[in-house]
């Protein structure tokens, strides 16, 4: 016995011990506020929750977070955007998540070095990583304000901000959550150069690890995952305690408290820009990183994002989801379309080479891109353009609208032009348009541009948002429709009587309004089910459709609960209505042997009412009725 006792115990022991398995995190960087969601995931429990334990790896300047993974060292890893490159050249790399929807990457300048633009940066020394892996946003920046490679002297990155203090370079890479900081609090003014500002605007902190891992250990890394991102949700909502953590835990780099909670403050806003979940990553924004590197001739080809993204991370619910698919949508034109812009106006600016890749990136875009001159005659347009006219892009130079287009839609698209011009800014215009037997709303946005000889034209871009148009009218007709008896819902109703009050007020159009209960409801269900309960519900609906007129609207306010808006009608016809459609509902057959009745309420608008008196006031006309033996109708 004792043995037997003995055995449980070590086994227990055992079973328990294996319990947490060890999982190892390889951080990029020294430790610091931007692995808080990783620290507190920890401190809190949130790991333990699920049976982990964490240990998480600060990396020393050589560390290779790609390498980690490869040999296993790690399960888990943090990088940069530039880990699109490697899994486009071939590396087995799966992303979990984005913590920094923008990437802190910066250049920074001292205010008093007279560099008040991109530009002033020529012949200057800017001390940047030259591994364009690491920089390509930077480049692109500093690209973008025509300033190559050979147009600046590149100097080793020393890591140390005395080096731009004492002036032994002018401008320096730097994290906009860390040296910013340090100046701030020396009292050293200076200007920030975002290369986000200029469209290049990438993810920071990609949590990822290799597909063989996840494949092996499914369960580990939803759990990790999962408990991660609570983390990070903890560690943001709780910026001082977190910072406080770092400061006695974690505090490798000996930072200040202070430092910490303001590093925490700056990195909140990277992680949560527009209306994006935490470390969501976008399609388009994806795809649009992935050309900027194309454009540095550091991949050739394009990123399989069902591969690169772990699929936890996608929506599985496409009913539940809509809302959030719309918000992707709007957060994807946005982007892009900013991007595109840039590269147009550099592509209008720039020499030959510079252009056909340029063009090539534009060509490779969905939307329909175009240019025209100052008389707004074409000057440009990408492939998707030529498709939609089934013209070749020589055919469209040289035209205008009018040569091109139907005149009715031409008419429309010249107004639009005149528009952007007289107004000297960017206009978004949203249009169905007809073009042969095809129909597609277009979101359009126009901007002016500046080209040869300070002549002014427009550059247009025009996405097909047939899908979210239609995803839109889907999701408004969810909110204001009865899913069961498909009629208006209670939030339909709350607007509709708004609107009926104005009216009233205004115009003292008279309305009534009847309210109606299903008598003993509760007993249809209890006797008959629940789905006898609904028909009962759908039919009785379909009689009152039939019996109210076109101009009246029916509303189900409540489970078993309806309103009736009766339009420009006394007290008395409606009255005779709502009468005809109690004694209709009381002779229907919908369950043998059942008669079912209803009990009503009806009143009218009258002077100084609003929704909530008048709504009192029917519904204690309605349980009068009830009161009164129910299936019956009482006028007030
Ligand atoms: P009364 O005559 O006083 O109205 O009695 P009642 O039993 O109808 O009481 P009440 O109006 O409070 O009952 C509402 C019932 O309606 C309770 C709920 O189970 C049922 N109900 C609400 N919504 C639905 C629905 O969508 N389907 C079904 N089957 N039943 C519903
Ligand atoms: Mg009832
Ligand atoms: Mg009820």
């Amino acid at each position: 016995m004792k043995k037997i006792l003995l055995i449980t115990f070590f086994l227990t022991i055992f079973l328990y011990a294996q319990n947490d398995k060890k999982i190892t995190l390889q951080l990029n960087w020294l430790n610091q506020f931007q692995f808080a969601g990783y620290y507190m995931a920890k401190e809190k429990g949130f790991y333990k929750d699920v049976n982990l334990d964490v240990q998480i790896k600060e990396s020393n300047f050589n560390t290779d977070v790609i390498k980690e993974i490869e040999s296993k060292n790690a399960d888990f890893a943090v990088g940069r955007s530039s880990l699109i490159i490697e899994k486009i050249n071939g590396k087995d790399i799966v992303a979990l998540c984005a913590i920094y929807q923008e990437s802190p990457l910066i250049l920074l300048v001292k205010k008093d070095s007279n560099i008040n633009s991109v530009k002033d940066l020529r012949n200057k020394k800017i001390m940047i990583t030259p591994d364009a892996r690491y920089s390509a946003p930077v480049l692109a920046m500093l690209s973008a304000n025509e300033l190559t490679i050979n147009d600046f002297m590149v100097q080793k990155h020393s890591f140390d901000i005395n080096d731009l203090i004492n002036r032994k370079t002018d401008a320096m890479a730097s994290y906009i959550s860390n040296e910013p900081i340090l100046l701030n609090e020396k009292g050293i003014e200076y200007t920030i150069f975002n290369p986000k500002d200029f469209g290049f605007d990438l993810y920071s902190d990609i949590l990822f690890s290799s597909s063989e891992y996840i494949k092996n250990n499914p369960k580990i890394t939803k759990d990790f995952y999962e408990a991660s991102l609570k983390g990070w949700k903890y560690a943001f909502e709780n910026l001082a305690e977190t910072a406080e953590i770092i400061y006695s835990k974690y505090n490798t780099q000996n930072k200040t408290f202070t430092h910490l909670v303001k590093e925490g403050e700056v990195l909140k806003k990277l992680a949560y820009t527009g209306n994006n979940e935490l470390g969501d990553f976008n399609d388009n924004k994806l795809k649009n990183i992935a050309n900027v590197f194309k454009l540095f001739g550091l991949v050739n080809k394009d990123l399989d994002l069902k591969e690169f993204i772990y699929k936890e991370n996608k929506p599985k619910i496409i009913n539940l989801e809509i809302s959030k698919q719309e918000k992707n949508i709007i957060i994807t034109i946005l982007i892009s379309l900013f991007l595109i812009f840039s590269l147009i106006i550099i592509l209008l600016r720039k020499n030959s080479q510079t252009k056909k890749l340029l063009q090539t990136v534009i060509n490779s875009s969905d939307d329909l891109i175009y240019y025209k001159d100052s008389k707004l005659r074409y000057i440009g347009c990408n492939k998707s353009f030529e498709n939609l006219l089934a013209k070749k892009e020589s055919e469209i130079i040289g035209k205008n609208d009018f040569e091109l287009f139907e005149e009715d839609l031409a008419k429309v698209f010249r107004r639009e032009d005149f528009e952007v011009l007289d107004e000297n800014n960017l206009i978004t215009s949203n249009e169905w348009i007809i073009f042969g037997h095809k129909r597609i709303f277009f979101q359009t946005k126009r901007i002016p541009f500046i080209y040869k000889n300070k002549k002014i034209g427009i550059l247009g871009i025009a996405r097909d948002i047939t899908g979210l148009y239609e995803i839109q009218e889907k999701l408004k007709k969810q909110t204001y429709y009865d899913e069961l008896t498909k009629i208006f819902n209670r939030k339909a109703y709350n607007e509709r009587i708004q609107e009926k009050f104005d009216l009233f007020d205004r115009y003292d159009t008279n309305f009534t309004i009847a309210m109606y209960d299903i008598d003993d409801f509760k007993k249809i269900n209890d006797t008959y089910g629940h789905d006898i309960g609904d028909k009962v519900l759908v039919e009785i609906t379909n009689e009152v459709k039939s019996i109210i007129r076109k101009t009246d609207f029916l509303f189900r306010v409540g489970g078993e609960e309806f309103v009736i808006i009766f339009d420009k009608i006394s007290l008395d016809e409606s009255y005779d209505i709502a009468e005809k459609i109690r004694i209709n509902v009381s002779k229907m057959q919908i369950i043998e042997n059942e008669k079912i009745t209803i009990s009503m309420g009806i009143t009218q608008a009258i002077a100084n009412d609003n929704p909530q008196s008048i709504y009192e006031r029917v519904d204690k006309l309605m349980y009068q009725s009830k009161r009164n033996n129910k299936n019956q109708t009482t006028k007030g």
